[in-house]
């Protein structure tokens, strides 16, 4: 059984998809203003993991992750860059591309744009109005929350407070402003616009959601999933604005993760404590590092981001690292032994049971490091075989399929000076002199490159510089 805390019931539930076999997903994705933070790939690593896992079972999974290039913050970028909206959007669009690949988060089946979905934005509000849902005042349009009496189901808001007919027009709010939301702004002085049949304006953030969610995954799907910021006032209006529309339940499954903070605050621009991928990456940090470290909260806690962390991540990595290095550097003799299938299959199962319970990644993460610790007491009784290599190494891909962090192991090419050193080295021990060919291990060692003098000759390991 596979099952997920549902934020709209508040409770563990068994996930049960509408489709036998096949999954439904949106995700919530960036508004394309600035680099993505840290934060927000928290938020899309979550995913990826739910994602990978549902893949991993077998499931077929049809992914749709927005793209907000046009909203409030998109506008003001664009006015201070003194850019078109287009130009400027596309460059933050293009490195969250390049840094989703970067970090192994597979990509969705359709990115749609806001921009590029107005007429059926537009299609929407004319239903709303219809339906009695939504109003105009002074040329904007918003919706009528006291008309959605299920409005606050999944934010857990009071609506009992709620002045009938105040309106809010920015595209953020709190709670403390539970008011009617716009869902098609009048065209202000000096902003895009697009013109309509609703008149020259552009739409309020929202809609966009319960428009492109629907269009590519239909009037309801399986899965929503966001950060817990996203909750309110955003899914309670994509909520509002899609059952009032189609009539019909919009989302089965509400999934939110927790915040990421850095040293126990806030991530904020003024604090100086915000980083992008590039900012960590700059820093020659792993950026499959920072994926472990995403990865290994559970995603309804809060995630305290440290430097220190990271080097735990970095740590643990290295022992898969190290484990798969031993098993590709050996020579084993022909044969298999059944306690290796065993385990491996054990470590398969309690994997993906654990990560069926709600996303459980540290029993999850437990199931592969027992594995690799008993594979490493066998390796040491020197107990394993040929085959048994084959096997244990498919598992760790298997599980791999799920986690994406394991280091690759097809290194690059050493460049040519360093295997001209390690030869010179060589000749230097043949000819025993032994200062020469440590001066040299040395040298390597501070380009990074680890000698181990070996029965089989000498082996290389490619070392990461420690954060
Ligand atoms: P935005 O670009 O602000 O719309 O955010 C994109 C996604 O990142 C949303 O799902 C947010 O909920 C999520 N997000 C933003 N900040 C954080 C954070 N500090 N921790 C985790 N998720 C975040
Ligand atoms: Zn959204």
């Amino acid at each position: 059984m596979i099952r997920f805390y549902n934020t709209l019931s508040g409770r563990l539930e068994e996930f049960i998809p509408l489709e036998p076999g096949q999954v439904k997903l949106y995700t919530c994705g960036p508004t394309v203003y600035d680099y993505a933070h840290i934060g927000n790939y928290r938020a899309y690593v979550f995913e990826d993991l739910l994602k990978r896992f549902l893949l991993a079972k077998g499931y077929r999974v049809t992914h749709v992750m927005n793209i907000t290039d046009v909203d409030d913050k998109t506008i003001r970028g664009a006015r201070e860059k003194n850019l078109s909206l287009a130009e400027y959007t596309q460059m933050y669009i293009e490195a969250f591309f390049e840094d989703i690949d970067t970090l192994k988060i597979l990509r969705a089946d359709y990115y749609p744009r806001a921009t590029e979905h107005i007429p059926d934005m537009v299609k929407m509000i004319k239903g709303l109005l219809v339906k009695g849902f939504a109003y105009e005042k002074d040329g904007s349009i918003y919706f009528d929350v006291s008309k959605f009496p299920k409005y606050g189901q999944l934010s857990k808001i009071k609506v009992s407070e709620l002045k009938s007919g105040v309106r809010i027009d920015a595209d953020e709010y709190t709670k403390e402003n539970v008011h009617d939301f716009a869902l098609w702004k009048k065209q202000k002085e000096g902003e895009p616009f697009w013109e309509t049949e609703l008149g020259r304006g552009r739409p309020g953030w929202h809609i966009e959601c319960s428009v492109m969610s629907s269009k590519y995954l239909g009037e309801t799907f399986d899965i929503h999933c966001g950060g817990v910021d996203n909750i309110f006032p955003h899914h309670e209006n994509e909520i509002a604005q899609s059952e009032a529309y189609t009539g019909k339940k919009f989302v089965n499954y509400w999934l939110h993760c927790h915040h990421l903070i850095v040293d126990g605050e806030k991530m904020s621009k003024s604090k100086g404590n915000f980083y992008t991928l590039r900012d960590l990456i700059s820093q020659e940090i792993d950026p499959l590092d920072l994926r472990y470290l995403l990865l290994t909260t559970h995603y309804r806690k809060m995630l305290n981001f440290t430097f220190n962390g990271l080097r735990q991540a970095q740590a643990t990595r290295r022992r898969i690292y190290d484990f798969l290095y031993e098993l590709h550097h050996r020579t084993f003799p022909p044969g298999e032994t059944k306690e290796v299938s065993q385990l491996c299959q054990e470590a398969k199962d309690n994997f993906l049971i654990n990560l069926g319970d709600d996303l459980n990644i540290s029993q999850a993460l437990t199931a592969l490091f027992e594995l690799i610790k008993k594979a490493n007491v066998l390796l040491s009784q020197g107990v394993i075989k040929l085959q048994d290599k084959q096997t244990l190494h498919q598992a760790l891909l298997d599980l791999d399929q799920v986690l994406a962090i394991l280091p690759s192991l097809e290194e690059e090419p050493l460049p040519v000076e360093i295997i001209k050193k390690i030869e010179e080295r060589q000749k230097a021990r043949a000819a025993k002199n032994y200062a020469l060919a440590d001066k040299i291990r040395d040298e390597l060692l501070n380009q990074g490159i680890l000698l181990e003098d070996t029965k089989e000759g000498v082996r290389w390991k490619r070392l990461k510089p420690s954060i």
